[in-house]
């Protein structure tokens, strides 16, 4: 059974302010929660039963995590390929399941003090007049 997760860093425990999000600051603190939120997902996906894992590193840079802290059969796409699904890229049918840590709300929601929509300049998507995403 191969699980996909993405991995995203402004849901991640405790974190509050954008520049926790990049180099300096508290960054390194929160990469490694990130990377620890990222590992816990991966062991519960191999006690149930996986047997090869993809992590898509989803954060600004795509180079967040720690793949030497990862459980093996974890494989880790960091960087960006420029593939359409973008934060899912890598993903494809013949996974079972996916699975997103340390994702955040959407844009002008409450919820989380890092919401948005993509980039910060994007306040909601909406597909034949109906937004994409539920508040
Ligand atoms: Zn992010």
């Amino acid at each position: 059974m191969k699980i996909f997760i993405s991995a995203d860093i402004e849901g991640t425990a405790g974190i509050v302010n954008w520049k926790e999000t990049e180099p300096g600051d508290q960054y390194g603190y929160f990469a490694e929660q990130m990377t620890g939120e990222v590992a816990a997902a991966c062991q519960g996906a191999l006690d149930g039963g996986a047997t090869e894992i993809l992590v898509r590193d989803a954060h600004d840079s795509a180079r967040n995590l720690n793949p030497a802290k990862l459980p093996r059969k974890t494989r880790v796409l960091r960087g960006w390929t420029g593939g359409p699904y973008t934060m899912m890229d890598g993903i494809n049918e013949t996974y079972s399941a996916a699975a997103m840590t340390g994702y955040h709300t959407c844009a002008a929601s409450n919820g989380n003090p890092l919401a948005h929509t993509m980039t910060t300049s994007i306040e909601k998507v909406t597909i034949n007049g109906m937004p994409a995403v539920s508040l």
